[in-house]
């Protein structure tokens, strides 16, 4: 017998995190949208809040300090915070999950003021001549005697303005194999952006997130201490692969909380909005979309929880997680382009929530891998097992 109830615990952790979204976060959505900023103060404020409420952290192990909450409690989680512009969600920080690999100092200097909202952490691994080919990274990481020296350039570090340090993905030597493109050896290192030689720069202008900064980090000879590296050397494309599953299921979960939102707003207009004499409603034209979208939302519903559900049973895979990246993201880009087509003019005007939803799910497609990565992970995991 399948049991879809959520236990009461998760009952209140959705209640919870709905409360905080709805009373504390999306009153500020339009200035936010409107000056493209966030302001330091709020940004501290909702920490705080998140913080005392048990969500900041909640997405590591107990072990070290995090909330140990299980994967489906942190994705209603998430799916909750996604209501909410990204930028006034992410005020209530969840810490990467790999840092819970930090070792010796690693965890007095890192990972421990982070999660009590002291340090701020960010991912550094794209680069301006490699994207989904994170191998054919240029940025260098070279041994020498106890330390490391690191060069070379990533671009599209998401709040980078806004963090002390980052989780830096650098080549450090190349590997033996038989493919065409060189690949080379990975391996992540704890940066401060206090270290000589680290430069944070303003990024770009893009149509989705505002309030959301993206920078471009340069790194000219920074020399780091040996207990910087995370885990072994080489070791760190297992490491960006155990992040990955749970942030894609993070981008999962909040493209349903987003197309749930834009869809109410488009059922309700449906049912208020008179031409023709008539609730717009009653038009087929504008009544049968609703109902498909409703069935996409409710698919992406199971398919979410389902690979939740998975990663707690251990049983999860890769392909799962790029499932379920890879329908959440694509029909959120359905249903808040036809949302606003079911609305008409205003859909598109800066009064409605719609116009945001629909610009902010354009980058939902590209990041943590796009689209047709996933559906190269998808189909791997189905062609190879027969040998193709
Ligand atoms: C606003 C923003 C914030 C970001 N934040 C971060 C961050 O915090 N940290 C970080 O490290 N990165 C970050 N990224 C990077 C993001 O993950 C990359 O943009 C993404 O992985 C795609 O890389 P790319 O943009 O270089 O595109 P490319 O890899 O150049 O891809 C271009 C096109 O080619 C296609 N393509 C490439 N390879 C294949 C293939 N093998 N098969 C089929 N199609 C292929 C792609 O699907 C795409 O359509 C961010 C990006 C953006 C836009």
């Amino acid at each position: 017998m399948i049991d879809f109830e959520l236990t009461s615990e998760q009952q209140l952790l959705i209640d919870t995190t709905r409360a905080f979204v709805m009373r504390e976060m999306i009153p500020h959505e339009e200035t936010l949208e409107r000056t493209g900023k966030t302001p330091p103060e709020l940004a501290k404020k909702l920490k705080q809040r998140s913080i005392e409420l048990g969500l900041h952290a909640c997405n590591l192990p107990e072990d070290v300090g995090g909330g140990g909450l299980d994967a489906v409690s942190v994705t209603l989680i998430e799916k909750e915070l996604g209501r909410t512009s990204l930028a006034l969600a992410e005020c209530a920080h969840r810490p990467m999950n790999l840092l819970a690999a930090c070792e010796g100092p690693q965890i007095e200097h890192f990972l421990e003021p982070t999660l009590k909202g002291e340090k701020r952490d960010c991912i550094a691994m794209t680069e301006p001549g490699a994207g989904s080919d994170l191998r054919g990274m240029q940025c260098r990481a070279v041994r020498d005697g106890d330390e490391w020296i690191i060069n070379g350039t990533k671009h599209f570090i998401s709040q980078a303005e806004v963090s002390d340090y980052c989780v830096l993905f650098a080549a450090s030597g190349e590997e033996q194999s038989n493919s065409p493109a060189t690949r080379k050896r990975i391996s992540a290192f704890l940066v401060d952006f206090s270290d000589a030689g680290v430069e944070v720069l303003p990024g770009y202008n893009n149509v989705s997130h505002r309030g959301y900064p993206n920078n471009i980090l340069r790194f000219d000879n920074v020399r780091l201490p040996g207990w910087r590296l995370m885990g072994e050397e080489g070791a760190g494309f297992e490491l960006v692969n155990q992040w990955l599953g749970p942030t894609r299921l993070t981008v999962a979960a909040t493209c349903v909380a987003r197309a749930e939102r834009a869809y109410d707003i488009a059922l309700n207009y449906a049912a208020e909005r008179e031409q023709f004499g008539q609730k717009i409603g009653r038009f087929q034209g504008v009544s049968f979309p609703l109902a498909d979208m409703a069935v996409e939302i409710r698919l992406a519903n199971l398919l979410l929880l389902n690979t939740a559900w998975r990663i707690d049973q251990g049983t999860v895979t890769p392909g799962d997680c790029a499932m379920a990246k890879l329908y959440c993201s694509e029909m959120l880009a359905r249903t808040s382009d036809q949302c606003i087509q079911t609305v008409g003019g205003m859909g598109v005007m800066e009064d409605m929530a719609l116009e945001r939803i629909w610009r902010d799910a354009r980058i939902e497609r590209i990041w943590d891998g796009t689209s047709e990565i996933q559906r190269h992970i998808i189909s791997r995991e189905l062609l190879r097992p027969l040998g193709c």
